[in-house]
């Protein structure tokens, strides 16, 4: 989630997809509001108004067709390998209210109608404001767009059965399948990205799932095996994205001031990528 100074139009294909994430291009064109303490927290409360780290129109990224990818403020896990620690936290990100996002949405629903896209809210943790997130999905849905929410499935309890009907894709972070590996990587728990993606099948929530390839940390062919059969069971799931870790985050964590446990990992080798994404596919998982 690298931070330009002004909205990108990037025209990568899967494959080329970082690990971890970028994030977008500031918040141009979303003006800020500035309130009272108490009356901006009434009005977060209440979905008004979100913590937002930054947003970019991107192509064939972030979900299908040309999207309006908006980054939230926030995020429970502290994983080794993110490139966006500056998004971790709510109080980073820019208070900007509903309707000023919706209007900018609603400039895009030509380019959204003319290559199948439609809006992606990532972060972050796009569930550490599930109410923002809520309102937003369902503008977005009274605006006949299509919806994709990017999440580590780590906080899918605060997702409402009625948010998950406005909501046409997720991106699930499946990070590990084994619990201690899962905990040393995020900090956090793997059960309820496990349970998440359960309600996602049961629901019938077409879902794309992603893994992040770390040499020594994520690449014991147990630990993919065990994320490849979690995942072959999920009949929703329609693709798998396997992708190589790299450094492009690290001046983030430098400039940040936080340890970067991961400086001397290299990305995976190309033989390497192909062994993890030969599990996936052995199991019958579309996977890039
Ligand atoms: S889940 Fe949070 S900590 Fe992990 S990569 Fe995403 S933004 Fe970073």
């Amino acid at each position: 989630m690298t931070t330009t100074t002004a909205p990108r139009v990037a025209a990568s294909t899967p494959l080329e997809l970082p690990s971890g994430r970028r994030a977008g291009a500031g918040t141009a064109g979303l003006a800020p509001v500035d309130l009272p303490r108490t009356e901006m927290f009434a009005r977060m409360r209440a979905g008004e108004i979100g913590s937002v780290h930054s947003w970019e129109l991107v192509t064939a990224v972030d979900g299908p067709g040309t999207r309006m990818t908006v980054f939230l403020a926030g995020c429970p896990l502290r994983c080794l390998y993110c490139h966006n620690p500056d998004t971790w936290r709510m109080r980073d990100g820019k208070a900007v209210e509903l309707d000023t996002l919706v209007a900018r949405l609603a400039r895009y629903r030509g380019v959204f109608e003319a290559t199948g896209g439609g809006l992606t809210v990532s972060g972050g943790e796009p569930l550490q404001q599930p109410v923002f997130l809520a309102r937003l999905l369902r503008a977005a849905k009274e605006l006949g767009i299509h919806t994709a929410v990017d999440t580590s499935g780590f906080l899918g309890a605060a997702c409402t059965d009625e948010m998950l009907d406005d909501i046409d894709l997720v991106l699930l972070d499946v990070k590990s399948g084994d619990p201690d590996t899962y905990r040393r990587l995020t900090g956090r728990a793997l059960a309820p990205t496990l349970d998440f993606s359960r309600r996602l099948a049961a629901r019938g929530v077409e879902t794309w799932v992603r893994f992040v390839l770390v040499p020594g940390l994520t690449d014991d062919v147990e630990n993919v095996e065990l994320v490849a059969e979690h995942v072959a069971s999920l009949a929703t799931v329609s693709r798998v994205e396997v992708l190589p870790f790299h450094q492009m985050g690290r001046d983030k964590w430098a400039s940040l001031g936080v340890p970067y446990e991961l400086e001397e990992t290299e990305p995976p080798s190309p033989e390497l990528v192909e062994r993890v994404r030969g599990q996936f596919r052995a199991r019958g998982l579309v996977t890039y």
